[in-house]
């Protein structure tokens, strides 16, 4: 068993930097698990903190049955591929995969042998005499893994692995990698910066921010479900729609349209309460057409990302005591061939069952708010 479980795992830097801040978390064995967040949210750090290389301010880390927290990196069966590789410029590729092997005093010819067969598992039984600098990126970034592997280590910890690839060949490494992860069942943590990454090879995947987890679940639950307005914005290579909307009765009225009312959100709103409608631009079907239930306004931009388009609409906002009656924009992936004009007129029409509603920022869902009473009428409409 090597699930790794995380409680209230603290680090505080010298200088008061709370990289991470009370944090639990648990990876299965076997997972394939992302640290997703924007520059400084403590990926790294975690992934440091979980290897040993840095030692946690407070909390505990489990690997399997065994309390790691006070281990050094050597004892906790685990290996990290970096960023940079960090692979010897002067060692054949024969001598780095081998590497950790000489350092856990294994015998020379076992030493060869071992590595001889993971360089033939990932393809590199041609390059073993040559050095890195004689390596493809791509190429390089393989010796590290199999260095790692080498030691049939109980977890992988790897670090921005694909980030030093150009686009084309990255693509390669991700398929690459994702064959080798579930042929091996190696618990496995990747940290990333990039959201489409995360999406295409985890498992699973935590969304963090200031050293904290904001959500954490499959990729499709992420994309479909974000649990607050943050991962919204994070999640997909366009942002979530984002809207200001009030109840009105048993619809919802966004951008001066009325919407019927999420399913999820029946029973769990108070007429007149404002809340945040949300929709991501792929659930939206535009129409040249007047539609009933659609958002309407005028095509400010027309972005071509290849099979599909990006449509900005300038849309009517939510008209209150303090901003009065504002714009907003409202972003519709629109299909090849039914693009707009700029100056057009356009509807954005939600697909049933895909819009979600956020209160203070989270989630409005049947699950999450049972239980919990429901704001007074009165209240919300002065609110
Ligand atoms: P990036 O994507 O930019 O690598 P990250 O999410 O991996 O960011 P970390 O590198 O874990 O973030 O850093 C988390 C926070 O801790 C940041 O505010 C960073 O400045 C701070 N930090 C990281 N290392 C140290 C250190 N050695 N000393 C002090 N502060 C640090």
């Amino acid at each position: 068993m090597s699930a790794i479980t995380m409680r209230e795992l603290t680090k505080v830097y010298p200088g008061g930097v709370r990289a991470l801040d009370a944090l639990d978390l648990e990876i299965a064995d076997g997972e394939f698990f992302a640290l997703l967040g924007p520059s400084g949210c403590g990926k790294t750090t975690l992934l440091r903190t979980i290897a040993g290389l840095e030692v946690a301010s407070g909390g505990s880390v489990r690997i399997g049955e065994r309390d790691v927290t006070n281990l050094p990196p050597g004892k906790r069966d685990v290996a990290m591929v970096f960023q940079d590789y960090a692979l010897f410029p002067h060692m054949t590729v024969r001598d780095n995969i081998a590497y950790p092997l000489r350092i856990k005093k294994v015998d020379r010819r076992s030493r060869g042998s071992k590595a001889a067969d993971t360089a033939d598992e990932l393809g590199l039984s041609g390059l073993l005499e040559r050095r890195p600098g004689q390596l493809s990126g791509g190429q390089q970034q393989r010796v590290a893994l199999a260095r790692a592997m080498a030691c049939h280590p109980q977890v992988f910890l790897l670090d921005e692995p694909l980030s030093n690839l150009d686009a084309r060949l990255r693509l390669e490494a991700r398929t690459f990698l994702k064959r080798l992860q579930r042929e091996l069942g190696v618990t496995t943590v990747f940290v990333t910066h990039d959201q489409a990454e995360a999406l295409a090879l985890a498992d699973r995947i935590a969304v963090m921010e200031g050293g904290r987890i904001r959500q954490v679940g499959t990729p499709t639950e992420v994309f479909r479900r974000p649990a607050n307005t943050f991962v919204a914005g994070f999640i997909g290579s366009t942002p979530m729609n984002l809207i200001d909307a009030r109840v009105r009765g048993d619809e919802l009225s966004v951008a001066r349209a009325g919407l019927p009312l999420p399913d999820d959100a029946r029973g769990q709103v108070t007429d007149g309460e404002r809340l945040v409608y949300g929709i991501r631009p792929e659930y939206l079907d535009y129409s040249p057409t007047a539609v009933p239930g659609a958002l309407t306004g005028e095509v400010v931009v027309v972005e071509n990302l290849g099979s599909v388009s990006l449509v900005s609409l300038d849309v009517p906002g939510e008209d209150t005591e303090e901003t009065g009656p504002g714009r907003t924009s409202v972003q519709v992936v629109v299909a090849e061939g039914g693009e707009p004009e700029p100056g057009d007129t356009g509807w954005a029409v939600p697909r049933p069952g895909r819009s979600l509603l956020y209160r203070d920022g989270n989630l409005v869902t049947a699950a999450a708010t049972a239980g919990v009473p429901a704001p007074r009428a009165d209240a919300a409409a002065r609110s």
